[in-house]
């Protein structure tokens, strides 16, 4: 038995999560958010409660020693070196890491050389690994990487028809995200179909920020993701995939800076651009149910995207057994999935049971029904148990 820590930090805030392994029990979870301000907040479980505290925190070095001086004043642990490793999700792995590697030296310079790819990300999970270096200095550390599932692609599935040049020199092509959760899920969709040769699921991971991936026999073929999280399918305040002189024609009608619009188009933009209402689903949801004529093509829109990735995952694969719903909205909000389910159907010969579809919420659940072609599920991802298993490689090998 040991104990490790899955860690994934943002630029003002670490969350994390302690579990005894192999048993995969979760022992704490908890979160600073605000690092960096008088006000920070931190939260953290203790059995069945959830204790929060407003604090200055300076930076995530205190963060991560408020983490530990907690854990041990609450008597989840009784020394910080019973934490045997950690765990710590990045964002952009690049070309570079197919695979969860152990931190060092060369893993950091990439890391670090990958900044220009995912700045606020990746310059953010290298400064909470430092923090926890300088708490835990011998405890072995792994980087999991949002990318790395996704490195099996061809690379008709994840070059751009762009100048040869620039893909070379700037490293310019489809990486994906959220590989982590596709992984899990293709893990889980996978066993569910038992023996059966040749598996292809279609995984839509549909949260703040969203992805669909196509995997066959646990591998990943294609991903809607591209370069950076703004590409695919349209999001809760990301645009998604559109015709790049939408950016062109914005720039020079508006006079905004190609700064200025990028961000827009990843904050302001999707569900919460098109509704004007807010940037969760659920608001969205309630308005279009108002009435809202805005709230109503906002969720068309959305839903026809996901549809439409569906079908041309279903041609990539050369069929489907599985579909899987995950993520905030694919696990809790069952009328958003009828609005993708009734797109994609007719085409699909997928039969749904709308009760089963109704009650799965946040829960694993079977939605379609035995007559389906293709069997719907709905499966809660698991991000931070893949990387407490890459922490506890690390220390079993
Ligand atoms: P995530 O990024 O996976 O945490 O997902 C966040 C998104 O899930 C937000 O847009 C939420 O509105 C949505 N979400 C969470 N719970 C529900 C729910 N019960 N019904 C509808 N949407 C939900």
């Amino acid at each position: 038995m040991a104990k490790v820590m899955a860690v994934n930090c943002g630029s003002s805030s670490l969350k994390f999560k302690l579990y005894e392994m192999p048993e995969e029990k979760v022992i704490t979870s908890g979160i600073v958010e605000r690092i960096g301000h008088e006000d920070a907040i931190f939260q953290i479980k203790v059995g069945d409660n959830k204790l929060k505290e407003i604090l200055s925190v300076k930076d995530h070095g205190e963060a991560v020693q408020i983490v530990m001086d907690a854990m041990i004043k609450h008597h989840i642990i009784n020394d910080i070196h019973e934490i045997k490793a950690t765990g710590h999700r990045v964002v952009q792995g690049g070309p570079y890491f197919k695979e969860s590697t152990p931190f060092n030296e060369d893993t950091y310079k990439k890391i670090e050389s990958l900044i220009p790819l995912a700045p606020l990300h990746n310059q953010a999970h290298l400064v909470g690994y430092n923090a926890f270096k300088k708490v835990l200095p011998n405890t072995p550390a792994v980087a999991v990487f949002d990318t790395a599932f996704h490195q099996t692609m061809a690379p008709e599935d994840y070059a751009y028809p762009i100048k040869k040049e620039y893909a070379e020199k700037y490293m310019i092509r489809r990486y994906g995200a959220h590989g982590t959760s596709h992984k899990y899920l293709s893990e889980v969709g996978d066993k569910l179909l038992g023996d059966k040769e040749n598996k292809r699921l279609i995984i839509c991971h549909l949260g703040s920020g969203a992805s669909i991936s196509a995997t066959k026999d646990g591998k990943c073929v294609a991903t809607s993701m591209g370069l950076t999280p703004l590409g695919g399918i349209m999001m809760n305040t990301r645009t998604g995939d559109m015709d790049p002189s939408v950016y062109y024609q914005i720039q020079k009608m508006s006079g905004k800076s190609y700064e200025e619009i990028f961000q827009e188009f990843n904050k302001q933009s999707g569900l919460f651009g098109v509704s004007g209402v807010s940037n969760d689903s659920r608001d969205v949801s309630n308005e279009a149910n108002n009435g809202n004529e805005d709230a109503k093509l906002a969720l068309d829109l959305w839903s026809r995207r996901i549809a439409d990735f569906i079908g041309q995952y279903y041609v990539r694969l050369g069929g489907c057994d599985m579909i899987i719903f995950s993520a905030g909205i694919g696990e809790n909000a069952p009328e958003l999935r009828a609005l993708v389910l009734n797109k994609i159907k007719e085409a699909l010969n997928v039969d749904i049971d709308w009760n089963k579809n109704n009650e799965a919420r946040g829960i694993e659940e079977e939605i379609s029904t035995p007559t389906s072609k293709i069997k719907v599920y709905v499966i809660p991802t698991d991000e931070e148990v893949m990387i407490a298993r890459d922490a506890y490689k690390l220390i079993k090998e």
